[in-house]
């Protein structure tokens, strides 16, 4: 029988004391408490290894760096352990055809039982021939590699729905993979890049407990894409009371009121980063000054400029922007938009007869 994780951690020279505080971590980081904890334990303890190859396609790597920049340095060790033996472009240590032996050995060998992870996209024009690795269009390694996996894991947003480099015109025909395998699970972890809790937790949900979490209409983790940027944001206060920042240097933006006039995507994205926040929770882009870019939803690079601001939106008459993720689904930017266009009126009525704080911000400017 195949080793355990916790066997193979053992061996790799991590104390039972360590692995204990391991699934209490990454309990605590998928909402599971306890009991979760101890759920993750009786699998690691029990459950053999599934293997994970993990390909890169047309993309940046910057998955790849955000997820060895996990904030709790035991999970990043114990999770590389476990990813590294068996076949990642970038992370392992074999190269060139040594590393295609890799791939094909761990195929082989782990047929229909083995995870794949798939980081960027397959370009389709002109054969594949704009991203070759190994000698052969990334697509026909796609492929191969697909047919006998369990799942696929679509890391990013070039991964999960194309990104820049699926930019009208998109001269390469760069494709997200959910349109190139179609007979396999994949779960999509968007985000440019995804948050490295996010991906971590993702990858231990799905190796500790041998099945995908559950997703949401677009085929994303709820655990970590069910509430919007705007959901949980520290500024959401200001959005509220209808207190906004006009420009970049006003004094709305020195007393850190709502971006939403600036360009914040964030009442139309599903994502973390409010709630766990980047680099070991110290910060997020919003609350650095600058808007949400919307980077983990579909075509966020096409939808026009980021620092415009989204009045310009049709009332659908359709979830609201308050429903979940589940309910909205692929029509969440509309929807969003007509509740950002109702809240707009009840603050205008609010506000009526009185000096909005911009006002008195500008007062106070002059
Ligand atoms: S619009 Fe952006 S800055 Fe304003 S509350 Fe929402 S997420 Fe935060
Ligand atoms: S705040 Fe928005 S643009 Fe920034 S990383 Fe999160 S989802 Fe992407």
């Amino acid at each position: 029988m195949s080793e355990t994780y916790y066997e193979l951690m053992r061996r790799q020279g991590i104390s039972r004391r360590s692995f204990v505080k391991f699934c209490s971590l990454t309990a605590a980081s998928l909402g599971l408490g306890e009991a979760g904890a101890q759920q993750i334990q009786q699998a690691m303890q029990t459950k053999p290894r599934t293997p994970v190859v993990w390909l890169h396609g047309l993309e940046c790597t910057c998955c790849s760096e955000s997820f060895i920049r996990s904030s709790h340095p035991l999970a990043k060790d114990v999770l590389l352990s476990m990813l590294s033996l068996d076949y990642s472009d970038t992370l392992m240590a074999a190269a060139g055809h040594q590393a295609e032996a890799a791939l094909e050995e761990t195929i082989k060998k782990y047929k229909g039982n083995y995870i794949l992870a798939v980081e960027g996209n397959p370009p389709l024009a002109d054969d594949g021939i704009y991203c070759i690795p190994g000698g052969k269009p990334f697509v026909e390694k796609l492929r191969h590699a697909a047919k006998d996996c369990k799942a696929i894991v679509s890391w990013g947003s070039c991964a999960s729905w194309g990104c820049v480099q699926a930019a009208k015109p998109n001269p390469t025909r760069a494709t997200p993979v959910h349109k190139v395998i179609t007979d396999k699970p994949i779960i999509k972890v968007p985000g440019c890049p995804p948050i490295a809790e996010v991906m971590t937790g993702v990858v231990t949900y799905i190796l500790t407990f041998d099945r995908l979490p559950d997703l949401d209409a677009q085929g994303r983790p709820k655990m970590f894409y069910s509430q919007r940027v705007h959901d949980k944001c520290y500024r959401r206060p200001h959005f509220d009371a209808g207190q906004f920042v006009e420009h970049f240097d006003d004094a709305g933006a020195r007393m850190g009121y709502c971006l939403y006039k600036v360009g914040c995507k964030g009442p139309t994205t599903y994502n973390a980063c409010s709630a766990t926040r980047w680099n070991e929770g110290l910060s997020f882009p919003i609350q650095s000054g600058h808007g949400c870019i919307g980077c983990s939803e579909d075509d966020f690079w096409d939808k026009g400029g980021f620092y415009n601001h989204l009045t310009s939106i049709q009332v659908p008459g359709l979830g609201g922007a308050e429903g979940t993720a589940d309910k909205i689904g692929l029509t969440a930017i509309a929807a969003a938009g007509a509740g950002i266009a109702a809240h707009a009126v009840l603050t205008a009525l609010k506000h009526k007869g009185s000096k909005t704080a911009n006002d008195k911000v500008s007062k106070v400017e002059k």
